[in-house]
Protein backbone atom coordinates (compact mmCIF):
# COMPACT_ATOMS: atom_id res chain seq x y z
CA UNK A 1 0.00 0.00 0.00
CA UNK A 2 1.08 3.56 -1.23
CA UNK A 3 1.72 5.65 2.84
CA UNK A 4 1.13 9.28 1.89
CA UNK A 5 1.07 10.90 5.61
CA UNK A 6 0.56 15.34 5.85
CA UNK A 7 1.18 17.68 9.03
CA UNK A 8 -1.30 20.64 8.68
CA UNK A 9 -0.30 23.25 10.89
CA UNK A 10 -2.02 26.72 11.19
CA UNK A 11 0.58 29.94 11.39
CA UNK A 12 -0.50 31.01 14.81
CA UNK A 13 2.30 30.69 16.40
CA UNK A 14 5.35 29.29 17.74
CA UNK A 15 4.87 25.27 16.89
CA UNK A 16 4.08 23.39 20.40
CA UNK A 17 6.30 20.32 20.77
CA UNK A 18 2.98 18.16 20.91
CA UNK A 19 2.81 19.04 17.23
CA UNK A 20 6.04 18.46 16.80
CA UNK A 21 5.66 14.78 18.13
CA UNK A 22 2.79 14.39 15.77
CA UNK A 23 5.08 15.77 12.74
CA UNK A 24 7.65 13.05 13.30
CA UNK A 25 5.14 10.06 13.73
CA UNK A 26 3.99 11.20 10.35
CA UNK A 27 7.22 11.65 8.65
CA UNK A 28 8.32 8.46 10.52
CA UNK A 29 5.08 6.54 9.02
CA UNK A 30 5.87 7.43 5.73
CA UNK A 31 9.26 6.85 5.73
CA UNK A 32 9.08 3.27 6.83
CA UNK A 33 6.81 2.56 3.98
CA UNK A 34 8.56 4.25 1.53
CA UNK A 35 5.89 6.84 1.52
CA UNK A 36 5.48 10.81 0.90
CA UNK A 37 5.19 12.88 4.15
CA UNK A 38 3.11 16.62 2.76
CA UNK A 39 3.97 19.73 4.41
CA UNK A 40 0.82 21.57 4.22
CA UNK A 41 -0.26 24.97 5.59
CA UNK A 42 -3.63 25.61 6.83
CA UNK A 43 -4.13 29.41 7.01
CA UNK A 44 -8.00 29.67 6.00
CA UNK A 45 -8.00 31.66 9.56
CA UNK A 46 -6.63 34.82 8.75
CA UNK A 47 -7.68 36.02 12.19
CA UNK A 48 -5.21 33.88 14.08
CA UNK A 49 -2.44 34.01 11.46
CA UNK A 50 0.77 35.81 13.08
CA UNK A 51 3.47 37.67 10.92
CA UNK A 52 5.77 35.11 9.55
CA UNK A 53 4.11 32.43 10.69
CA UNK A 54 4.10 30.10 7.74
CA UNK A 55 7.98 30.48 7.19
CA UNK A 56 8.46 29.77 10.94
CA UNK A 57 7.22 26.26 10.63
CA UNK A 58 9.15 25.63 8.16
CA UNK A 59 12.53 26.72 9.90
CA UNK A 60 11.33 24.91 12.92
CA UNK A 61 10.76 21.83 11.02
CA UNK A 62 14.02 21.81 9.09
CA UNK A 63 16.34 22.72 12.44
CA UNK A 64 14.81 19.14 13.85
CA UNK A 65 15.82 17.34 10.11
CA UNK A 66 12.13 16.46 9.37
CA UNK A 67 11.85 17.53 6.13
CA UNK A 68 8.70 16.81 3.62
CA UNK A 69 8.91 15.63 0.56
CA UNK A 70 5.75 17.68 -1.02
CA UNK A 71 4.98 20.96 0.32
CA UNK A 72 5.89 24.32 0.80
CA UNK A 73 9.27 25.62 -1.25
CA UNK A 74 9.70 21.56 -2.29
CA UNK A 75 6.76 22.00 -4.78
CA UNK A 76 4.44 18.96 -5.34
CA UNK A 77 2.24 17.15 -7.96
CA UNK A 78 -0.57 18.98 -5.68
CA UNK A 79 0.45 22.20 -5.45
CA UNK A 80 -0.24 24.54 -4.01
CA UNK A 81 0.09 23.33 -0.65
CA UNK A 82 -0.98 26.78 1.01
CA UNK A 83 -4.74 26.73 1.62
CA UNK A 84 -5.47 30.20 1.23
CA UNK A 85 -3.94 29.69 -2.49
CA UNK A 86 -6.59 27.24 -2.94
CA UNK A 87 -9.85 28.85 -2.51
CA UNK A 88 -11.41 28.67 -5.74
CA UNK A 89 -10.91 24.43 -5.26
CA UNK A 90 -12.92 24.92 -1.93
CA UNK A 91 -15.82 26.96 -3.01
CA UNK A 92 -16.12 24.51 -6.21
CA UNK A 93 -16.38 21.27 -3.80
CA UNK A 94 -18.77 23.06 -1.62
CA UNK A 95 -21.05 24.37 -4.45
CA UNK A 96 -21.01 20.52 -5.72
CA UNK A 97 -22.14 19.70 -1.84
CA UNK A 98 -25.40 21.94 -2.35
CA UNK A 99 -25.77 20.32 -5.97
CA UNK A 100 -25.94 17.11 -4.04
CA UNK A 101 -28.77 17.96 -1.39
CA UNK A 102 -25.47 17.73 1.46
CA UNK A 103 -25.05 21.73 1.91
CA UNK A 104 -26.93 24.94 2.06
CA UNK A 105 -26.40 28.37 2.24
CA UNK A 106 -27.64 29.70 5.22
CA UNK A 107 -28.02 33.82 5.51
CA UNK A 108 -28.78 34.16 8.93
CA UNK A 109 -27.43 37.29 11.06
CA UNK A 110 -24.79 37.57 13.69
CA UNK A 111 -27.92 38.47 15.93
CA UNK A 112 -30.14 36.25 14.93
CA UNK A 113 -27.24 33.32 15.65
CA UNK A 114 -26.77 34.83 19.12
CA UNK A 115 -30.46 35.04 19.74
CA UNK A 116 -30.81 31.35 19.25
CA UNK A 117 -27.57 30.62 21.49
CA UNK A 118 -29.12 32.42 24.32
CA UNK A 119 -32.09 30.62 23.96
CA UNK A 120 -30.27 27.47 24.15
CA UNK A 121 -28.03 28.32 26.73
CA UNK A 122 -31.61 29.25 28.86
CA UNK A 123 -33.16 26.16 27.85
CA UNK A 124 -29.59 24.46 28.85
CA UNK A 125 -29.59 22.41 25.49
CA UNK A 126 -26.83 22.04 23.54
CA UNK A 127 -25.52 24.91 21.21
CA UNK A 128 -26.25 23.94 17.82
CA UNK A 129 -27.84 25.42 14.48
CA UNK A 130 -31.25 25.63 14.99
CA UNK A 131 -31.72 24.70 11.52
CA UNK A 132 -33.64 27.77 10.09
CA UNK A 133 -32.14 28.25 6.62
CA UNK A 134 -31.77 24.42 6.26
CA UNK A 135 -34.53 24.09 3.92
CA UNK A 136 -35.18 27.10 2.01
CA UNK A 137 -36.36 26.72 -1.80
CA UNK A 138 -33.95 27.07 -4.37
CA UNK A 139 -35.65 29.87 -5.36
CA UNK A 140 -35.48 31.96 -2.17
CA UNK A 141 -31.99 30.82 -2.22
CA UNK A 142 -31.40 32.37 -5.44
CA UNK A 143 -33.37 35.61 -4.53
CA UNK A 144 -31.06 35.93 -1.63
CA UNK A 145 -28.41 35.49 -3.47
CA UNK A 146 -28.96 37.58 -6.53
CA UNK A 147 -30.16 40.53 -3.82
CA UNK A 148 -26.16 40.26 -2.96
CA UNK A 149 -27.38 38.84 1.01
CA UNK A 150 -24.46 37.47 3.05
CA UNK A 151 -24.47 33.68 3.39
CA UNK A 152 -22.43 31.40 4.58
CA UNK A 153 -22.84 27.17 3.22
CA UNK A 154 -23.19 24.76 6.20
CA UNK A 155 -22.98 21.23 6.10
CA UNK A 156 -26.74 19.10 6.25
CA UNK A 157 -25.88 16.96 9.14
CA UNK A 158 -28.46 13.85 8.31
CA UNK A 159 -31.01 13.21 11.17
CA UNK A 160 -30.58 10.31 13.32
CA UNK A 161 -28.11 8.59 12.24
CA UNK A 162 -24.74 6.60 13.31
CA UNK A 163 -21.60 8.37 12.38
CA UNK A 164 -18.92 5.18 12.50
CA UNK A 165 -15.10 5.20 12.35
CA UNK A 166 -12.36 3.25 13.00
CA UNK A 167 -9.13 5.00 14.91
CA UNK A 168 -5.97 3.38 14.89
CA UNK A 169 -5.49 3.87 18.25
CA UNK A 170 -9.19 3.88 20.25
CA UNK A 171 -10.59 1.74 18.29
CA UNK A 172 -14.60 1.89 16.71
CA UNK A 173 -15.76 5.33 17.34
CA UNK A 174 -19.71 5.79 16.69
CA UNK A 175 -21.61 8.97 17.22
CA UNK A 176 -25.05 10.05 16.86
CA UNK A 177 -25.32 12.79 13.80
CA UNK A 178 -27.79 14.28 16.11
CA UNK A 179 -24.77 15.57 18.10
CA UNK A 180 -23.18 17.31 15.52
CA UNK A 181 -23.55 20.61 14.35
CA UNK A 182 -24.67 21.73 10.58
CA UNK A 183 -21.06 23.18 10.86
CA UNK A 184 -19.94 26.12 8.46
CA UNK A 185 -18.32 25.39 5.96
CA UNK A 186 -17.53 28.54 3.35
CA UNK A 187 -17.64 32.14 5.82
CA UNK A 188 -18.98 34.51 4.17
CA UNK A 189 -15.68 36.04 3.17
CA UNK A 190 -14.96 33.33 0.76
CA UNK A 191 -12.58 31.28 3.05
CA UNK A 192 -13.64 27.78 3.93
CA UNK A 193 -13.18 26.45 7.58
CA UNK A 194 -10.63 24.25 8.59
CA UNK A 195 -13.43 21.56 8.16
CA UNK A 196 -13.93 21.62 4.80
CA UNK A 197 -10.27 22.49 3.53
CA UNK A 198 -8.81 19.86 5.68
CA UNK A 199 -10.89 17.12 4.06
CA UNK A 200 -10.84 18.46 0.82
CA UNK A 201 -7.37 18.58 0.48
CA UNK A 202 -6.61 15.12 2.62
CA UNK A 203 -8.55 13.88 -0.63
CA UNK A 204 -7.10 15.22 -3.37
CA UNK A 205 -3.89 15.28 -1.88
CA UNK A 206 -3.98 11.23 -1.63
CA UNK A 207 -3.70 11.07 2.11
CA UNK A 208 -3.91 7.62 3.44
CA UNK A 209 -3.10 8.15 6.79
CA UNK A 210 -4.43 11.04 8.99
CA UNK A 211 -2.22 11.04 12.30
CA UNK A 212 -3.16 14.00 14.33
CA UNK A 213 -3.81 15.56 17.56
CA UNK A 214 -6.29 13.89 19.85
CA UNK A 215 -8.43 17.56 20.00
CA UNK A 216 -9.22 17.01 16.75
CA UNK A 217 -11.35 13.71 17.68
CA UNK A 218 -14.49 15.30 18.17
CA UNK A 219 -14.34 16.97 14.23
CA UNK A 220 -13.89 13.69 12.85
CA UNK A 221 -17.40 12.76 13.19
CA UNK A 222 -18.16 15.73 10.95
CA UNK A 223 -15.52 14.98 8.32
CA UNK A 224 -16.56 11.49 8.06
CA UNK A 225 -19.91 12.80 6.86
CA UNK A 226 -18.18 15.41 4.25
CA UNK A 227 -16.20 11.88 2.72
CA UNK A 228 -19.41 10.39 2.89
CA UNK A 229 -21.06 13.50 0.96
CA UNK A 230 -18.34 13.53 -1.92
CA UNK A 231 -18.69 9.70 -1.66
CA UNK A 232 -14.98 9.58 -0.97
CA UNK A 233 -13.15 6.60 0.42
CA UNK A 234 -12.13 7.29 4.14
CA UNK A 235 -8.89 7.38 5.22
CA UNK A 236 -6.91 5.96 8.20
CA UNK A 237 -7.13 7.87 11.67
CA UNK A 238 -5.10 7.69 14.53
CA UNK A 239 -5.47 10.61 17.12
CA UNK A 240 -2.66 11.24 19.30
CA UNK A 241 -3.14 11.43 23.37
CA UNK A 242 -1.70 14.85 24.47
CA UNK A 243 0.84 15.40 26.19
CA UNK A 244 0.54 16.24 30.41
CA UNK A 245 2.52 18.85 31.70
CA UNK A 246 5.68 17.47 33.77
CA UNK A 247 4.31 17.67 36.80
CA UNK A 248 1.27 15.34 35.44
CA UNK A 249 -1.39 17.89 35.89
CA UNK A 250 -3.14 18.84 32.97
CA UNK A 251 -2.55 19.39 28.99
CA UNK A 252 1.07 20.83 28.73
CA UNK A 253 0.75 24.57 28.19
CA UNK A 254 3.05 27.64 28.66
CA UNK A 255 1.36 28.47 31.88
CA UNK A 256 3.59 25.50 33.11
CA UNK A 257 6.40 25.88 31.25
CA UNK A 258 8.82 25.65 27.87
CA UNK A 259 6.27 24.16 25.61
CA UNK A 260 7.50 25.92 21.84
CA UNK A 261 9.48 23.16 20.05
CA UNK A 262 11.68 26.03 19.48
CA UNK A 263 12.31 27.08 22.91
CA UNK A 264 13.97 23.45 23.77
CA UNK A 265 16.45 24.58 20.98
CA UNK A 266 16.72 27.72 23.14
CA UNK A 267 17.55 25.82 26.25
CA UNK A 268 20.25 24.14 25.34
CA UNK A 269 18.49 20.56 24.19
CA UNK A 270 20.02 18.65 20.82
CA UNK A 271 17.42 18.16 17.84
CA UNK A 272 18.12 14.56 17.51
CA UNK A 273 17.62 14.03 21.76
CA UNK A 274 14.33 15.81 21.97
CA UNK A 275 13.30 13.39 18.80
CA UNK A 276 14.42 10.41 20.59
CA UNK A 277 12.42 11.50 23.64
CA UNK A 278 9.94 12.21 21.90
CA UNK A 279 9.90 9.11 19.96
CA UNK A 280 9.39 7.10 23.19
CA UNK A 281 6.83 9.23 24.53
CA UNK A 282 4.10 6.85 24.71
CA UNK A 283 5.29 4.37 22.63
CA UNK A 284 7.88 1.42 23.08
CA UNK A 285 9.87 -0.30 20.98
CA UNK A 286 9.32 -4.09 21.34
CA UNK A 287 13.00 -4.62 23.27
CA UNK A 288 12.62 -1.42 25.25
CA UNK A 289 15.54 0.15 24.33
CA UNK A 290 15.29 4.12 24.60
CA UNK A 291 17.70 5.28 23.11
CA UNK A 292 17.46 5.30 18.94
CA UNK A 293 17.96 7.11 15.82
CA UNK A 294 16.14 8.32 13.50
CA UNK A 295 16.52 5.29 11.04
CA UNK A 296 16.05 2.81 14.34
CA UNK A 297 13.21 4.29 14.93
CA UNK A 298 11.48 4.22 11.39
CA UNK A 299 11.90 0.42 11.29
CA UNK A 300 10.05 0.03 13.99
CA UNK A 301 7.06 2.93 14.34
CA UNK A 302 3.72 1.58 13.88
CA UNK A 303 0.76 3.97 14.90
CA UNK A 304 -1.31 1.25 16.33
CA UNK A 305 1.25 0.78 19.07
CA UNK A 306 0.87 4.14 20.57
CA UNK A 307 -1.08 4.50 23.94
CA UNK A 308 -4.38 5.72 24.53
CA UNK A 309 -3.41 7.18 27.38
CA UNK A 310 -1.96 10.78 27.63
CA UNK A 311 1.76 10.77 28.97
CA UNK A 312 3.45 13.27 30.86
CA UNK A 313 6.41 15.22 29.30
CA UNK A 314 8.93 13.68 32.09
CA UNK A 315 11.40 16.75 31.81
CA UNK A 316 14.33 14.10 34.19
CA UNK A 317 14.34 11.61 31.11
CA UNK A 318 14.26 14.29 28.86
CA UNK A 319 17.41 15.80 30.31
CA UNK A 320 18.63 12.46 30.86
CA UNK A 321 18.67 11.58 27.39
CA UNK A 322 19.91 14.95 26.37
CA UNK A 323 23.04 14.09 28.54
CA UNK A 324 23.40 10.59 26.92
CA UNK A 325 23.39 12.90 23.25
CA UNK A 326 25.65 15.47 24.52
CA UNK A 327 28.38 12.74 25.67
CA UNK A 328 28.66 11.26 22.23
CA UNK A 329 29.11 14.73 20.18
CA UNK A 330 33.03 15.33 18.99
CA UNK A 331 34.16 17.61 21.34
CA UNK A 332 35.04 20.26 18.23
CA UNK A 333 30.90 20.09 17.67
CA UNK A 334 29.97 20.53 21.37
CA UNK A 335 32.58 23.36 21.36
CA UNK A 336 30.88 24.81 18.49
CA UNK A 337 27.34 24.48 19.58
CA UNK A 338 27.76 25.52 22.97
CA UNK A 339 29.69 28.57 21.83
CA UNK A 340 26.23 30.62 21.85
CA UNK A 341 25.51 29.47 25.53
CA UNK A 342 28.86 30.62 27.37
CA UNK A 343 28.45 33.99 29.13
CA UNK A 344 30.87 36.52 28.09
CA UNK A 345 33.37 36.25 30.91
CA UNK A 346 33.87 32.94 29.95
CA UNK A 347 37.65 32.57 29.72
CA UNK A 348 38.13 30.87 25.72
CA UNK A 349 41.28 29.92 26.21
CA UNK A 350 40.16 27.00 29.01
CA UNK A 351 37.55 26.09 26.76
CA UNK A 352 38.55 23.09 25.58
CA UNK A 353 40.05 21.84 29.26
CA UNK A 354 37.17 23.38 31.22
CA UNK A 355 34.71 21.17 28.24
CA UNK A 356 35.95 17.91 28.53
CA UNK A 357 35.74 18.46 32.31
CA UNK A 358 32.30 19.21 32.67
CA UNK A 359 30.84 16.87 29.70
CA UNK A 360 29.86 14.19 32.26
CA UNK A 361 27.74 16.45 33.73
CA UNK A 362 26.11 18.31 31.29
CA UNK A 363 22.44 17.51 30.79
CA UNK A 364 21.72 20.77 28.90
CA UNK A 365 23.80 23.27 27.16
CA UNK A 366 22.86 26.33 29.01
CA UNK A 367 23.85 24.26 31.85
CA UNK A 368 27.41 25.49 30.96
CA UNK A 369 27.08 28.59 32.61
CA UNK A 370 26.08 27.24 36.25
CA UNK A 371 28.63 24.15 35.82
CA UNK A 372 31.66 26.58 35.36
CA UNK A 373 31.42 29.56 36.53
CA UNK A 374 33.59 29.17 39.45
CA UNK A 375 36.01 28.73 37.22
CA UNK A 376 36.29 32.47 36.23
CA UNK A 377 34.26 34.17 38.38
CA UNK A 378 34.67 35.22 42.58
CA UNK A 379 32.65 32.39 44.49
CA UNK A 380 30.97 33.35 47.67
CA UNK A 381 31.07 31.50 50.76
CA UNK A 382 28.08 31.48 52.66
CA UNK A 383 26.23 30.03 55.97
CA UNK A 384 25.73 26.89 53.71
CA UNK A 385 28.82 26.57 52.68
CA UNK A 386 30.42 26.77 56.21
CA UNK A 387 28.31 24.00 57.02
CA UNK A 388 29.84 21.92 54.29
CA UNK A 389 33.35 23.18 54.97
CA UNK A 390 33.12 22.51 58.41
CA UNK A 391 31.45 18.89 57.94
CA UNK A 392 31.64 18.27 62.07
CA UNK A 393 35.17 19.21 62.61
CA UNK A 394 35.91 22.39 64.58
CA UNK A 395 36.65 25.74 62.96
CA UNK A 396 39.99 25.65 64.24
CA UNK A 397 40.98 22.26 62.77
CA UNK A 398 39.55 23.10 59.11
CA UNK A 399 42.17 26.92 59.26
CA UNK A 400 45.30 24.30 60.39
CA UNK A 401 44.34 22.11 57.24
CA UNK A 402 43.68 24.95 55.06
CA UNK A 403 47.55 26.28 56.04
CA UNK A 404 48.99 23.20 55.52
CA UNK A 405 47.48 23.24 52.41
CA UNK A 406 48.60 26.11 51.03
CA UNK A 407 51.88 25.27 52.35
CA UNK A 408 52.09 22.16 50.14
CA UNK A 409 50.48 23.59 47.18
CA UNK A 410 52.86 26.69 47.10
CA UNK A 411 55.55 24.20 46.88
CA UNK A 412 54.58 22.74 43.63
CA UNK A 413 56.35 24.09 40.48
CA UNK A 414 54.40 22.21 37.66
CA UNK A 415 50.68 22.92 38.00
CA UNK A 416 49.39 19.64 36.46
CA UNK A 417 47.20 17.99 37.91
CA UNK A 418 49.23 14.70 38.94
CA UNK A 419 51.53 16.66 40.52
CA UNK A 420 48.46 18.53 43.02
CA UNK A 421 46.26 15.11 43.38
CA UNK A 422 49.87 13.54 44.75
CA UNK A 423 50.14 16.63 47.04
CA UNK A 424 47.19 16.73 48.66
CA UNK A 425 46.78 13.21 49.04
CA UNK A 426 50.35 12.50 50.36
CA UNK A 427 49.13 15.70 52.81
CA UNK A 428 45.85 13.84 54.18
CA UNK A 429 47.97 10.48 54.40
CA UNK A 430 50.57 11.86 56.48
CA UNK A 431 48.12 13.95 58.96
CA UNK A 432 45.50 11.03 58.84
CA UNK A 433 42.84 13.29 58.44
CA UNK A 434 39.58 11.68 57.43
CA UNK A 435 39.44 11.27 53.73
CA UNK A 436 35.66 12.61 53.15
CA UNK A 437 36.25 15.45 55.21
CA UNK A 438 39.08 16.72 54.18
CA UNK A 439 38.81 16.64 49.70
CA UNK A 440 35.14 17.75 50.31
CA UNK A 441 36.33 20.54 52.37
CA UNK A 442 38.97 21.72 49.85
CA UNK A 443 36.40 21.31 46.61
CA UNK A 444 33.99 23.85 48.67
CA UNK A 445 37.23 25.80 50.11
CA UNK A 446 38.50 25.99 46.21
CA UNK A 447 34.92 26.15 43.77
CA UNK A 448 32.08 27.07 46.49
CA UNK A 449 30.29 23.95 45.41
CA UNK A 450 29.34 20.69 46.61
CA UNK A 451 29.50 18.98 43.43
CA UNK A 452 32.17 19.64 40.81
CA UNK A 453 34.30 17.66 38.09
CA UNK A 454 37.16 15.61 39.30
CA UNK A 455 38.84 17.80 42.04
CA UNK A 456 42.53 17.22 40.72
CA UNK A 457 41.90 18.72 37.60
CA UNK A 458 39.54 21.32 37.95
CA UNK A 459 42.71 22.59 40.51
CA UNK A 460 44.55 22.67 37.76
CA UNK A 461 42.32 24.54 35.17
CA UNK A 462 41.50 27.04 38.25
CA UNK A 463 45.19 27.28 38.62
CA UNK A 464 47.83 28.18 41.34
CA UNK A 465 47.27 31.64 42.26
CA UNK A 466 43.71 31.58 42.07
CA UNK A 467 43.65 28.47 44.74
CA UNK A 468 46.19 30.08 46.84
CA UNK A 469 43.94 32.77 47.31
CA UNK A 470 40.41 31.16 47.57
CA UNK A 471 42.09 28.59 49.86
CA UNK A 472 43.40 31.73 52.04
CA UNK A 473 39.72 33.28 51.85
CA UNK A 474 38.20 30.50 53.42
CA UNK A 475 41.02 30.90 56.00
CA UNK A 476 39.43 34.27 56.30
CA UNK A 477 35.88 33.50 56.25
CA UNK A 478 36.52 30.86 59.18
CA UNK A 479 38.57 33.09 61.12
CA UNK A 480 35.46 35.72 61.25
N1 LIG B 1 -4.73 22.96 10.98
C1 LIG B 1 -4.92 22.03 12.05
C2 LIG B 1 -3.90 22.36 13.13
O1 LIG B 1 -3.47 23.45 13.16
C3 LIG B 1 -4.72 20.62 11.52
C4 LIG B 1 -5.45 19.57 12.23
C5 LIG B 1 -5.35 18.29 11.45
O2 LIG B 1 -4.25 17.73 11.44
O3 LIG B 1 -6.35 17.88 10.87
O4 LIG B 1 -3.52 21.59 13.95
Amino acid sequence: MKVRTRMAPSPTGDMHVGSLAITLKNYAFAKRHHGQFILRIEDTDKIREVNDGIEAIQRILKQYSLDWDEGPGVGGKFEPYIQSQRLAIYQEKAEELIAKGKAYHCFCSKERLQEVKEKQQVEKTAPKYDGFCRNLSTKEVKKKLDQKQESVIRLKVPENTKIRFNDLIRGEIVVNSDTVNDQVLMKSDGYPTYHLAVVVDDHLMEITHIMRGEEWISSTPKHILLYEAFGWELPIFAHIPIFLNPDGKGKMSKRKGTVSAQSFLDQGYLPDALLNFLMILGWARPDNVEIMNMKEYIDRFDPADISSKSVVFDLKKLDWINGIYIRKLEPAKLKQKIEKFLPNDFPEDKLDSILFLIRERLEKLSDVEELTSFFYRDIQLNAQRLKLLLNKSSSEKVIMQLQKTILELSTINSWITANIENALRKLQENKEWKKNQYFMMIRVAVTGKKATPPLFETIEIIGKKLTLDRLNQAIKFLSN
